[in-house]
């Protein structure tokens, strides 16, 4: 997916996971107001400039990694305008 900054995350609705990828099992959903206050709302959000910036807040470890997760948007399969019946 592109990237997004922390401003269009918060816009477009969408919302982030953290996950310690070990097996602490520490996950938390990401505060985006406070992440951008603190980076910037400007700041292109993916696990490769965010992952080494989390540290998990059970084990300590910079396990971290995050996740999206994308407001729902159905994907089309058919269009549904011409349909039968
Ligand atoms: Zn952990």
């Amino acid at each position: 997916m592109p990237f997004y900054t922390i401003r269009q995350l918060i816009d477009q609705g969408h919302r982030i996971g953290a996950y310690c990828t070990i097996e602490c099992g520490w996950h938390e959903r990401m505060d985006l107001q406070k992440l951008g206050e603190k980076l910037g709302f400007d700041f292109e959000v993916s696990a490769y400039t965010l992952n080494h910036r989390l540290r998990c807040k059970k084990c300590g470890q910079m396990t971290v990694t995050i996740r999206f997760h994308q407001k729902v948007t159905p994907i089309k399969m058919f269009d549904t305008s011409g349909k039968i019946g």
